[in-house]
């Protein structure tokens, strides 16, 4: 995500390094590479400018004696200043209606479909949510079915009916339907163009009126860039909408509508979608999006992620094996299950501090545990929960099972076994004791 942008901006503010104080002619220096960094992510010229002028104006106005050295304290205004532009404070949506109808609107490819989706997922997890989708695509039967295999996916269900053919009729239904059912948020996905068109407008708008939704959504590719933000200012024209949702941001490695879209449409970013996956989605945080362009990491997101995939049951579980002496590789395997359900290896590493850059230009497979899993695979149910049986020829015809070497076998076993035994000693309060250990 952004890898681009934050590379550059990263160059542009190391421009002050070293230097002792703050002068006209360093900051001039540095805000000339960060206005270029975001011109070369696609933010629109105007808000290039403005933001490299406040920002100017910021670092001339500070104190020389602060105690920040001058790298760190740009590093503080463009943060601050990334954040301000991005919209201040994260902004949740209105769930207040019975039912709350969300309405989304977008193009057609912007990824609405897969968003409705992954919103309803996301509203389902919080238990008080009853969510029901509703189809209004009347054009094309495939986004009809496209629906109708998310709401499988993520157990929620689809309100469609292909003989209507009018989307307003079919949105009433279709609130009518929650009302009748006990749902208690719709969310309904409409018929998108490949460009903007005054007819799909006219529809969304008509759907808008009919239904009142508590929330219109626009969706849209952040991929697009500069595009993304006409297109935003098009359906904000007409329809006035609430908030905005970026998807794709997986792929998006400038970052220009990210940081352009709120101060063009003066609507807050609500949502991004970070993969193709249901649970590839984030509440949009400003300033922990600005955290992680400048390659601070975003350590709050990444434990949200780790305690929403958290189970305590299962936790206190693997507690007692640990204390039993009784942790085995299927409980291993488990836990991997577990980290991989938090997202992609590389969206992971981009939320610890500094790993960005670290691991920058690194490919990070995304499958990085395939090779644990098939070695685990390849080994009897006995040998997962004693692993000291794995003599050497059981690792040998474990390695040819998993189509794997001996020394990956091996490396495995000591790791799984030095996982073991921090394990142990964080269970028994020895946290003194496993610093002391890692400090070795
Ligand atoms: P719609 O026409 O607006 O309903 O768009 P779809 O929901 O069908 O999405 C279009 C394509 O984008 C599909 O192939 C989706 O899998 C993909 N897509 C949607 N959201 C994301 C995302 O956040 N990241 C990635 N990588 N792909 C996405």
């Amino acid at each position: 995500m952004f890898d681009n942008l934050s590379e550059k901006l990263d160059k542009a503010l190391h421009v002050l390094k070293g230097h002792g104080q703050i002068t006209e002619i360093n900051v001039a220096e540095t805000t000339k590479e960060v206005r270029r960094a975001l011109l070369d992510a696609d933010v629109n010229f105007k808000i290039a400018k403005e933001f490299t002028n406040k920002v100017r104006e910021k670092a001339l106005g500070q104190n020389v004696l602060t105690t920040l050295q001058p790298g760190q304290l740009m590093v503080k205004i463009v943060k601050d200043e990334l954040t301000e532009l991005m919209g201040g404070d994260a902004e949740g949506i209105n769930l207040s209606g019975d039912p709350s109808v969300i309405l989304m609107s977008g193009l057609q490819g912007s990824g609405k479909t897969t968003f409705s989706g992954k919103l309803a997922n996301f509203l389902k997890k919080k238990k008080t949510k009853n969510p029901l989708l509703v189809a209004c695509d009347v054009y094309r039967p495939a986004a009809i079915d496209q629906l109708h295999v998310v709401g499988e996916q993520i157990g929620v269900e689809v309100y469609s009916d292909r003989e209507n053919n009018d989307p307003v009729a079919l949105a009433k239904a279709g609130v009518a339907h929650a009302k009748a059912n006990g749902h208690n948020v719709v969310i309904i996905d409409t018929a998108g163009r490949l460009a903007v068109d005054q007819q799909m407008m006219d529809e969304i708008a008509s759907i808008r009126d009919a239904v009142q939704p508590q929330e219109t959504l626009f969706v849209v590719d952040s991929m697009t860039g500069q595009d993304a933000v006409n297109t935003a200012k098009a359906f904000n024209d007409v329809l006035n909408f609430d908030g905005v949702v970026l998807t794709k941001l997986d792929g998006d490695t400038r970052g220009g509508a990210a940081i352009s879209i709120k101060s063009v449409v003066d609507k807050p970013i609500k949502f991004i979608g970070t993969g193709e996956k249901m649970d590839a989605i984030d509440v949009f945080h400003p300033s922990r999006m600005a955290d992680r362009i400048l390659g601070m990491g975003d350590v709050v997101s990444l434990v949200e992620r780790a305690q929403e995939q958290f189970d305590e049951e299962e936790a206190r579980k693997i507690q007692k094996k640990i204390a039993k002496n009784r942790f085995g590789f299927d409980d291993f395997l488990k836990q991997i299950q577990q980290i991989k359900k938090m997202g992609s290896m590389k969206d992971l590493m981009g939320m610890i501090p500094g790993a960005g850059k670290a691991l920058k230009g690194l490919d990070i497979d995304d499958d990085a545990f395939k090779h644990i899993e098939a070695i685990i695979y390849s080994m009897t149910p006995e040998e997962r929960a004693t692993p000291s049986k794995l003599n050497a020829s059981r690792k040998k015809r474990i390695a040819k099972g998993s189509g794997r070497t001996i020394q990956e076998v091996n490396q495995l076993l000591k790791q799984f076994e030095q996982m073991s035994k921090m394990m142990k000693m964080m269970q028994g309060g020895g946290g003194k004791k496993m610093m002391q250990m890692m400090q070795n």
